[in-house]
């Protein structure tokens, strides 16, 4: 079965992993301080937390910059729901703003009315969450002019993007927000199996995504360096954290996958562009040459263009179905979820949102995948048509 994404896992891999079975530390040790170090050079940030998973990178990131019970925190309507799910962690409330007509990412313009509206209301966001789709960075030099106005602090989902370029630089670089986290679940861009990562320039920021790593617990280490005559054993909780670590095992994996990041994201980008010329003229909306050429093409999304064909995305998605390649919709909006449903969302004030979910569908894209396997994928749009 070829699905749209899955992990690429080589010799190196393997026996970077077995070395840390063999090895004293299992949870966190030196690997995941190697992880973050190895991190923070290729996004050229200067601090990363290594946790878990995304979701739990996104939680602390939340809890980092003090989002509290009542506050507000805003994010895309087309994403993963943890992009959400992590305000609600923290007791805030949610806020979905629709994406762009012609992406899947967050609208800027639409973000700016209600900006100017919820100054009105006293209702500002704390933070918002933008999520760069498929790899593709939301216009970050325009956020952040209007965090500066508005005041809130913003959270980049990047979980899609590690290997992308905004601006010639990598997206996890720190320049135009507070923190940025990234995912290593098996489909992303690099893989610890389960995984993430929370990165930031600020030192404050960091020392509080550390603290809600483990605990809320500051290290007998920690408490020397800031000069506390402690005794040898001990340790003090200050805040309500988690156990979040990521465990060496998977650290070495991310270490051993880090190193091949530039070969995956060129392959993808090989395959990318494979598909935008072969299908290109179809009944298609598609992301552009210029687009691919920046982004991590974590996602080939295409999107029937429905004022050309009376196909649905359902059809080419059950006709895939039967030639065994099992695709998927990246996302179902998050207000369509029966858990959302319940918080006062109406459809009606996400048309662009609902009409990307009627419209769109993820192809394979993944370092293994065969050019035999593509030109199947591709063989099979054109029937389809
Ligand atoms: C994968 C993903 C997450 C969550 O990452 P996990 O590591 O699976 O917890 C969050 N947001 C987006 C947009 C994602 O794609």
């Amino acid at each position: 079965m070829i699905s749209y994404g899955r992990q690429s896992i080589n010799k190196k891999d393997i026996e970077s992993v077995i070395k840390v079975l063999k090895s004293d530390y299992l949870t966190q040790g030196p690997n995941v301080e190697k992880f973050e170090r190895e991190l923070v050079e290729f996004t050229s940030s200067k601090y990363a937390v290594a946790v878990n998973s995304g979701t739990s990178a996104l939680h602390i990131a939340c809890l980092a910059i003090g989002l509290k019970k009542n506050d507000y925190l805003w994010t895309s309507a087309i994403s993963f729901v943890s992009s959400a799910n992590c305000g609600l962690f923290c007791g805030a409330k949610i806020e979905l703003i629709d994406i762009e007509k012609d992406s899947a990412n967050i609208d800027l313009d639409l973000l700016e009315q209600k900006l100017t509206e919820a100054k009105k209301n006293k209702k500002l966001p704390k933070v918002i969450i933008p999520v760069h789709m498929s790899g593709q960075s939301v216009n970050m030099i325009k956020l952040k002019k209007l965090s500066i106005k508005y005041k809130f602090k913003i959270i980049e989902d990047a979980s899609h993007a590690l290997g992308s370029i905004y601006k010639k630089k990598p997206v996890g670089c720190g320049k135009y927000s507070d923190i940025c986290v990234f995912s290593f679940h098996p489909v992303k861009s690099i893989t610890t199996g389960e995984g993430g990562a929370a990165l930031t320039n600020k030192k404050e920021i960091f020392k509080k995504l550390r603290e809600f790593r483990t605990h809320g617990i500051i290290s007998n280490v920690e408490l020397c360096k800031k000069g506390r005559k402690v005794l040898p054993w001990y340790y003090e909780q200050v805040d309500l954290g988690y156990n979040y670590r990521m465990s060496d095992i998977s650290a070495a994996l991310g270490i051993s996958q880090l190193k091949r990041v530039d070969e995956f994201i060129k392959k993808r980008k090989l395959i990318a562009e494979k598909y935008f010329k072969a299908l290109n003229g179809l009944p298609l909306k598609m992301t552009s040459q210029e687009q691919i050429a920046y982004s991590s093409n974590h996602l080939y999304i295409i999107r029937i263009n429905k004022t050309m064909t009376k196909k649905t995305n359902l059809d080419l998605y059950n006709l895939f179905l039967k030639h065994q390649i099992k695709l998927n919709l990246h996302y179902i909006p998050i207000y369509r979820h029966p858990y959302y449903k319940k918080m006062k969302f109406r459809v009606k004030d996400y048309p662009n949102s609902e009409s990307y979910y009627s419209e769109a569908l993820s192809l394979p894209i993944y370092c293994s995948l065969s050019v035999k396997e593509q030109d199947k994928v591709i063989s099979i749009i054109k029937n389809f048509f």
